[in-house]
């Protein structure tokens, strides 16, 4: 690896992979959006990306983002991804922060962050998580709501709901899981046709996301390296 672009190195072996698995599954890899997750690191790291072309970054936690995208607000044309879980009470700071929330698990959060929308405002572009664990404590709406969450969500003019998201649960075959995110995937477009987004995949197993159909893959530690320990 070259010492003085790792970043670089990093972000085009991603992309290379990408394009490949794309390949493998008769797809378009123009049609897949990477996204960067930079939680933990310092915005510079955002800038660095930035240089590189990078243009879709997400984070985990509200008082993050909200920091992160302050500190390099002239970079106008990024769009910030949330993907972690949400207090209630946080959502008019998310919907502040980021273009794009991939974690509605439930219809008092849809609710919040709808009344966090102006009414001469676009919409704010929504995931619903889907849990795939019978873990309750991992983020996300049980399989069996899921479509009830989505007719809730489709219900509010100040949403657009774009599709579904979901992490692998560490004890089951990623392809496994993410075949049952595609059955989800296809529940939601029966509600709203054009919710076409799945949003799976991780440094772990993005390659089985391709394959699964995903359209957005969040990526973090196989570009940008380890995380720095928890600021
Ligand atoms: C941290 C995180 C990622 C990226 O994880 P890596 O394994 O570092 O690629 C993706 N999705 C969510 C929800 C995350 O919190």
């Amino acid at each position: 690896m070259n010492e003085a672009a790792p970043l670089a190195d990093r972000l085009a072996r991603v992309d290379q992979r990408i394009a490949a698995a794309a390949r493998a599954n008769g797809r378009d890899a123009s049609e897949i959006t990477r996204i960067v997750v930079t939680k933990f690191h310092p915005a510079s790291l955002v800038r660095d990306l930035y240089d590189l072309g990078v243009r879709d970054i997400a984070e985990n936690r509200q008082q993050e983002i909200t920091a992160k995208r302050g500190e390099v607000s002239d970079l106008a044309d990024l769009r910030w991804h949330f993907v972690g879980q949400i207090q209630t009470n946080k959502a008019r700071a998310v919907r502040a922060a980021a273009s794009v929330v991939h974690s509605v698990d439930r219809a008092k959060l849809a609710d919040a962050l709808a009344g966090a929308v102006a009414a001469d405002e676009p919409p704010l572009e929504i995931l619903l998580q889907i849990n795939l664990t019978s873990d309750v404590a991992r983020g996300g709406v049980s399989e069996a709501d899921v479509v009830p969450l989505a007719e809730h969500v489709a219900a509010h003019a100040g949403l657009r709901l774009r599709g579904v998201m979901a992490v692998a649960p560490l004890d089951e075959d990623p392809a496994a899981a993410f075949a049952r995110l595609a059955d989800h995937a296809a529940r939601v477009r029966s509600v709203v046709a054009d919710a076409t987004w799945v949003s799976a995949g991780m440094t772990g197993d993005f390659e089985e996301a391709v394959a699964a159909g995903a359209t957005h893959l969040r990526i973090g530690s196989a570009i940008t390296g380890n995380r720095p320990a928890h600021p």
